[in-house]
C-alpha cells in the first residue's frame, strides 16, 4: 500500500478515536506555517537540515528560541524570525556547542534583541563556538548555566523547567541542556542530543517525564531514545530534526519502529519541512509545510 493512503488512514483512525491533530500540509504558494494567534503555545520545529532548532512563542507573545542549525543556517535563522515577526527573542539557549545547534546563533544574537541566554558548562575549541562567544560579548550578554533543576520565567501561563543535564559528563552531547515545557494539560521535551546515559539519570532524577510531544534526541540516532526513557515520557507525537540524506543514517531505523512500537506518531523536517504545533493547553494542532511523503 502507499505510504499516502497509509497516513490518510493513520489520520481517519486518529479522527476516529477523538485525538487528532489537524494537520494542514500547505502548498507551495503557501509554503510554511504562519504565527499563530496570542493567547495559545506556538512550537515551530525549524526546517534547518541537518541540525536543531526550535522557536517558541507564548500565549502572550513572549519568544524562546532553543539552538540556532548550522553556520550555514544563519540566514535562515534570521529569516525565520523575520517570517515569524520576532524582534526580541526573551530566552535564548543553546544546548550545546556542536555547530549544527549554536552555528547559526551568533548572527541571531547579533541581529536581534536578546532577554536570556543559557548554555550548559562545557566549552569547545572551535571557531563556531568562539564567535558565539564574541557575540555574546558584544551585546553584553551574561551567559546563565544550563543545568537541571531551574524554573525559567518566561511567560506566567507556561511551566518552563529545565531538566538536563543532570550532572557533568564527559561527552558534550549529554551536556545538552533538556527542557520541559508545559502549557495546561499539553507538555513538550525537548531533549537536543542528550543520549542514553543523559536520559537515565533524567529518569533517576525522579523528575515528570511524560509530554505530549517530544523532539526527539540527537536527530533520532540510536544513541539515543532508550526504550526506559520513552516510556517514560509516553509522546503522543515525536518530531524528528534530521536533514535530507544526511551523512549519519538519521534517523535510525530502530528508533522510527521503536517510537511507533511505542505509539508516538512521528514528523520529521526531511519529509514536512518546519512544522508549527499550536496549543491552546488542552489540544494541539500540527501543520507542516509539505505533506508526509
Ligand atoms: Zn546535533
Amino acid at each position: 500500500m502507499a505510504k499516502f493512503h497509509v497516513w490518510i488512514i493513520g489520520l481517519i483512525l486518529a479522527a476516529l478515536a477523538g485525538c487528532s491533530p489537524t494537520f494542514t500540509g500547505n502548498d507551495a504558494a503557501n509554503p510554511a506555517p504562519i504565527r499563530s494567534t496570542e493567547g495559545k503555545l506556538q512550537v515551530l520545529f525549524l526546517d534547518v537540515g541537518q541540525g536543531g532548532s526550535q522557536l517558541l512563542i507564548s500565549p502572550s507573545g513572549k519568544t524562546m528560541l532553543i539552538d540556532a542549525g548550522n553556520n550555514d543556517k544563519e540566514q535562515v535563522m534570521l529569516n525565520y524570525l523575520k517570517q515569524y515577526q520576532i524582534k526580541k527573542l526573551d530566552i535564548v539557549i543553546g544546548t550545546h556547542p556542536d555547530a549544527d545547534h549554536i552555528g547559526g546563533m551568533d548572527k541571531v544574537i547579533d541581529h536581534t534583541s536578546i532577554g536570556r541566554i543559557y548554555m550548559p558548562k562545557v566549552a569547545a575549541n572551535t571557531r563556531t563556538f568562539e564567535s558565539l562567544l564574541e557575540s555574546i560579548q558584544n551585546k553584553k550578554l551574561q551567559v546563565q548555566t544550563a543545568k537541571a533543576g531551574l524554573t525559567l520565567d518566561w511567560d506566567e501561563a507556561v511551566k518552563v523547567e529545565m531538566i538536563g543535564p543532570v550532572t557533568s559528563y564527559e561527552d558534550s552531547n549529554n551536556m545538552s541542556a533538556v527542557i520541559k515545557v508545559t502549557y495546561g494539560k499539553t507538555s513538550f521535551l525537548f531533549t537536543a542530543d542528550a543520549e542514553a546515559l543523559s536520559e537515565k539519570d533524567m529518569i533517576k532524577s525522579g523528575v515528570d517525564l511524560s509530554s505530549t510531544v517530544l523532539g526527539v534526541g540527537h536527530h533520532g540516532s540510536k544513541s539515543s531514545t532508550s526504550l526506559s526513557f520513552l516510556k517514560q515520557v509516553k509522546p503522543q507525537y515525536a518530531i524528528i530534526q534530521s536533514g535530507k540524506d544526511n551523512n549519519y543514517g538519521h534517523p535510525d531505523k530502530t528508533i522510527l519502529s521503536r517510537l511507533k512500537k511505542e505509539g508516538a506518531e512521528v514528523y520529521r523536517n526531511d519529509f514536512q519541512g518546519t512544522i508549527s504545533i499550536v496549543s491552546d493547553g488542552s489540544h494541539i494542532s500540527i501543520a507542516g509545510e509539505r505533506k508526509a511523503k
